[in-house]
């Protein structure tokens, strides 16, 4: 009893200096249930978990992959409902078998799509709007990749921690060091670099008792690896020391991305480390696979078992000082980081303004000292990109021009969803053709502007004014513009024509439910969610009994009208997490996340009676009596099917059948 106590309190604490040295939110669960509402919850699970359908849908959606944690005794990825990135890290002791617990969170937003997803979930859950969007703003984007290295890196730690019976007093004793450690680095990190390194640095010498240490960075030009922190004794001599990163061990290190160590005094001095030290252990930051920081350990022994810890420490802390470099790197572009805030601003106060475009195009062009540039929309009817605004080109000639999906580079662009860097236009693999004569230099970006999944258009820029290519640089700063410019786009959109460009691109006007497009999208994904999470989806097909009749009888004005109240009697009966859509004429489809047959049964039976109780208003206002019904067909996945083709046509199967059986019923295929 005493050893799960204690190791529940220290897995809790764990928890603790994870959430502190990622900024990300951690916490622990001891239970297979994922308990709600609790202190170190992220913001964004608490705003949705302020709404009783939130709580639900949270706990449903994180609890199951903490079962699956416990299967695996792994650590489970999974995006929730409401389109956050999650880890869930099993934490076992050879001692306490019996008792388990997870260190759940993480709670990243790893693209534009996934923060749409979110908005668009809190909207639903009736989040305030404003309140929403306030959020979205401040949370930056994370990239999945690096995510999950961090997250593996815990993953060590945290078995290393947890399994070895023999080190509770260690691990006890050093979680307590970490723990003060941590306090210091969760209330300086915002502030002060220095503070940061430092406290980075001391977590480790002290937690390992350490000699000497130094930490190096990359160079705000990214040449050199500079001193930036120093550890232990010798602190003045090394100091100002200048490193040799083009041979030797750290060029080793940080070209081979991996630990390296030498007793070797020629080693140590070629290094450029001063006389006196005899032994050296390199262990490199790698930020993205590319080596950004170093820290070398001096004239300390370091056992295999601390070793694997301290990679893990760098990687863990890789985190909090990527953040770091990054804004270092952003305050070393003052001038454009000047531009993109006043981009930003004037996007927003121009976000009613007919000129939005030229504005985004103005603005973006600026940010990335582009000489030409220019802003496309995907027309949403004829399905092809159209210029809505340039910078320096002739826009009398782009006014006309239309490019489709696909095509060239704006439409590859577009299709894929993702950004292109060009150095060399005639030498890049992937654009690889000559040079037109209107521009100046071989380089340009071209971005889309994305909307949940979707493209919806592209910002190209092109012509350097300095003469030279455009860099990373340019391109982070611009897709933080292009965000900006999609959500005013769509506002913008959403007020001029009352409809989000993103509902009529999902929705069926008529019925107002999603269409089939987006149906068949989601269909998709939710197959591949289940997968994941081995949980069970089920779809209906549902198609409305003797239609023909109906609208030979009361025309064909009633007959839509008809349809609009199966629409709303459908949208009444499921979920918010269920995707009801209009599949063709007289036919509706609705996908069951996390729904088996038996349930899905009752919410089609809902459905039904549901319809069968409803007349048709213009028919009411008659005074005649008009009864419409539907058939149902279910199927679900993994029980009926493991292709989509497969379910669709089987929950089909079982339609037919509940047409041939006398209509206004519910079939499950397998109890044809
Ligand atoms: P069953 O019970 O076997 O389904 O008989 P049914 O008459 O409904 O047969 P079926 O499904 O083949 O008929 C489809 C009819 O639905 C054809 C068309 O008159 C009607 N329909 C399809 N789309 C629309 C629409 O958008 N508006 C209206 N008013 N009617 C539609
Ligand atoms: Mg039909
Ligand atoms: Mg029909």
């Amino acid at each position: 009893m005493g050893i799960m106590n204690f190791n529940e309190d220290l897995a809790s604490k764990w928890a603790e200096t994870l959430s502190a040295i990622t900024g990300l939110p951690f916490l622990l669960c001891t239970e297979e249930k994922y308990n709600l509402s609790r202190e170190e919850e992220g913001p964004l699970c608490k705003l949705l978990q302020e709404h009783a359908a939130g709580r639900v849908f949270c706990e449903q959606d994180c609890t199951t992959p903490l079962v699956r944690a416990l299967a695996r005794e792994e650590p489970v990825y999974f995006k929730c409902y409401a389109n956050l990135n999650n880890v869930a890290i099993p934490v076992y002791s050879d001692k306490a078998p019996d008792k388990r617990c997870f260190i759940l969170g993480g709670r990243i937003v790893s693209s534009y799509a996934d923060l749409a997803g979110y908005r668009g979930v809190a909207e639903k859950l009736g989040c305030d709007q404003a309140r929403v969007l306030e959020m979205a703003k401040g949370i930056p984007l994370k990239d999945l990749n690096h995510f999950k290295v961090a997250m593996e890196a815990i993953k060590t730690a945290t078995l290393y921690l947890f399994q070895n019976r023999e080190k509770y007093k260690i691990i006890e004793d050093r979680m307590a060091k970490l723990q003060t450690m941590i306090k210091v680095i969760s209330s300086t990190t915002a502030t002060d670099s220095r503070e940061l390194y430092h406290t980075i640095l001391n977590t480790l010498g002290v937690l390992f008792n350490i000699q000497t240490a130094i930490l190096l960075l990359r160079d705000a030009d990214e040449e050199r690896f500079r001193v930036e922190e120093v550890f232990g004794y010798q602190k003045e001599a090394l100091t100002d020391v200048k490193t040799n990163g083009v041979e030797g061990l750290i060029e080793e290190a940080v070209r081979r991305n991996e630990v390296v160590s030498s007793t070797s005094l020629f080693d140590i001095l070629k290094t450029g480390l001063p006389n006196g030290f005899t032994s050296v252990r390199i262990f490199p930051i790698a930020m993205k696979g590319r080596v950004e920081g170093l820290i070398c350990i001096l004239d300390t022994p370091v056992s295999p078992e601390d070793e694997d810890l301290i990679k893990s420490f760098c990687r863990a802390v890789s985190v909090p000082l990527e953040n770091r470099l990054l804004s270092l790197r952003r305050e070393n572009f003052s001038r454009k980081g000047e531009a993109v805030v006043q981009a930003l601003a004037s996007i927003a106060s121009d976000r009613d303004s007919p000129q939005l475009f030229d504005v985004i195009i103005g603005r973006a062009a600026e940010v990335a000292g582009a000489e030409q540039g220019s802003i496309m929309l995907l027309n949403e009817e004829t399905r092809a990109l159209e210029v809505k605004a340039t910078r320096g080109l002739n826009s009398a000639i782009l006014n006309h021009v239309r490019i489709n999906p696909g095509e060239g580079v704006a439409g590859t662009v577009l299709e894929r969803g993702v950004p292109l860097l060009v150095s060399n236009i005639e030498q890049d693999e992937r654009v690889s053709r000559p040079n037109r004569t209107r521009y100046k230099t071989k380089s340009f970006i071209s971005l889309p502007l994305k909307m949940k999944e979707k493209s919806i258009g592209v910002i190209n820029l092109s012509d350097k004014a300095n003469g030279t290519d455009f860099s990373d640089m340019d391109l982070k700063l611009l897709e933080i513009l292009a965000l900006y410019s999609t959500v005013a786009i769509e506002r913008q959109v959403y007020y001029q024509s009352s409809l989000s460009l993103r509902k009529i691109s999902i929705t069926d006007p008529l019925t107002e439910l999603l269409n089939r497009r987006y149906f068949e999208e989601r269909i998709s994904e939710e197959m591949e969610r289940s997968k994941r999470h081995g949980q069970p989806f089920s779809l209906i097909i549902l198609d409305i009994d003797n239609f023909k009749e109906f609208n030979d009888t009361y025309g064909h004005p009633v007959g839509d009208e008809a349809l609009k109240n199966v629409g709303h009697v459908i949208r009444r009966c499921v979920r918010i997490i269920d995707i009801a859509a209009r599949y063709g004429g007289e036919e509706f489809a609705i996908i069951l996340p996390t729904t088996d047959k038996e349930d899905a049964r009752l919410i089609g039976n809902r459905i039904r009676e549901g319809i069968e109780g409803v007349t048709p208003p213009v028919i009411k206002d008659k005074g005649k009596e008009a009864k419409l019904t539907v058939s149902l067909g279910i199927a679900s996945y993994p029980a009926d099917a493991s292709t989509i083709e497969v379910l669709i046509n089987n929950a089909d199967r079982a339609l037919y059948k509940a047409k041939a059986l006398g209509k206004n019923r519910v079939v499950l295929f397998g109890n044809l």
